[in-house]
């Protein structure tokens, strides 16, 4: 399909069946989360679930530049929604992409249709920049492992059914060896989900504990020892998924100025400055644009991007906020830029922080020399940790 076919298509599509849907669903001002989860199931229905899927697997084979259409037609149409970005956009296409015959045929459609949602138990206390410090242990046992050990940071585990879980199954092994991909059910026996409260109010995110919780061979994706290839396989679609989606949380050019009209106090220098970055932005999406159409995956321009993106999310909310002066902070007279002033900060640390996306241009864009890793080699038991 070309991209104007994928263009004309989802936009006749949405402009029939958003409205139609709605008042169907009785669906008025935001969805909550049962009804984002109808309206995944309604677009899987009609083909539109998990468009970036292959065929066989109830998508439809779009490409990166396809799924941005599409994702930037939901935008328009006021049918774009966040539900279970983390089944859909990082544990689906994991599975398709290392998951075994059964496991495809057990949790694909389930996963397409709404009807189970998951996350992602990768951090931990001691583990997140640097993944490979992951204590949270699984023991082999007949037929299958025992896991106890605490996940922190795990978006949207309070509502998930199923979470990609990596875990250590031998100390005696480097840290980026001797790890285990596991489909963890979170209804099981001994597994702890305490939802963490957030300067905004929310709960976005859960730490996770796991206590003698048994999981079977057929929840291991790969074999032992695969568990950090499967993982960065993981990450590499988050990167995809954050830099086809970022745009959408940080507030718009037309939003600042518009507050800024409203209330007169128009900072011009911030939005010059807010100006120009989306338009660099604009630029460097273009570049991979380019880079997909020469099929290039783009490494680094992920970085640039994803470091840019949070530092506009910093900068509209914090000038709508100078703009809206005391007020803006309050949830009762500016709930949305209140938001996201309050939730822009955690754009600098999720999907990797700031200090990582610069190392990594610092190394693939400028060819600066590589951070030492002096514990690559050495067995994980021996490692000095905090
Ligand atoms: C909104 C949000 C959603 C998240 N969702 C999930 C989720 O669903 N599942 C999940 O598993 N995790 C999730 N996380 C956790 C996230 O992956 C980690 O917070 C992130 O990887 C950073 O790890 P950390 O918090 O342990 O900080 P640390 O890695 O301890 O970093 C602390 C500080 O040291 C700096 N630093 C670390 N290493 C280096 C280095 N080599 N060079 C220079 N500076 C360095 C960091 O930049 C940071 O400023 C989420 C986080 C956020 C904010």
């Amino acid at each position: 399909m070309s991209l104007d076919e994928v263009r004309d298509e989802a936009r006749a599509f949405l402009s029939d069946h958003f409205p139609k849907w709605r008042k169907e669903n009785n669906a008025r001002g935001d969805l909550d989360f049962e009804q984002q989860r109808s309206w995944q199931r309604y677009l899987y229905e009609h083909g539109w679930g998990v468009p970036t899927w292959p065929i066989a697997y109830g998508g439809r084979g779009l490409g990166m530049l396809e799924s941005m259409v599409w994702n930037a037609e939901k935008v328009s149409a006021g049918a774009h929604t966040f539900f279970n970005l983390v089944g859909l956009g990082l544990a689906g296409p994991t599975i398709i992409a290392r998951g075994s015959d059964d496991q495809k045929a057990r949790y694909l459609p389930a996963l397409a249709r709404g009807d189970e949602v998951w996350c992602q138990l990768f951090s931990e206390p001691s583990a997140g920049s640097d993944l490979g410090n992951i204590t949270t242990r699984a023991e082999r046992i007949d037929g299958g492992w025992v896991v106890n050990g605490q996940k922190v940071w795990s978006s949207g585990a309070a509502e998930s059914d199923r979470g990609m879980l990596v875990a250590r199954y031998d100390t005696s092994l480097p840290k980026q060896q001797g790890l285990v991909y596991l489909l963890a059910d979170m209804h099981a026996p001994g597994v702890d989900v305490r939802p963490l409260r957030q300067i905004d109010g929310g709960a976005h995110f859960s730490e996770v504990f796991f206590t003698d919780v048994q999981i079977a061979d057929d929840d291991l994706v790969g074999g032992p020892g695969d568990g950090w290839s499967v993982a960065m396989t993981t990450l590499t679609n988050e990167r995809m998924s954050l830099g086809g989606g970022f745009g959408t949380f940080a507030m718009s050019f037309d939003e600042v100025v518009d507050i800024a009209r409203r209330t007169g106090r128009i900072d011009r220098y911030g939005l010059v400055d807010i100006y120009a970055r989306r338009t660099i932005l604009d630029v460097l999406n273009n570049r991979v644009q380019s880079k997909l159409f020469a099929g290039q995956i783009p490494e680094a321009e992920g970085s640039v991007i994803k470091l840019l993106m949070a530092e506009l999310g910093t900068l509209t909310a914090d000038v709508a906020i100078d703009a809206l002066g005391a007020g803006g902070m309050l949830a009762a007279e500016a709930p949305s830029a209140q938001q996201r002033f309050l939730g822009s900060h955690a754009m600098h640390i999720g999907g990797g922080t700031d200090e990582i996306q610069r190392n990594a241009i610092a190394e693939r864009v400028l060819g600066l020399p590589r951070e030492p890793r002096p514990d690559k080699e050495v067995p994980f038991k021996d490692q000095l940790r905090s």
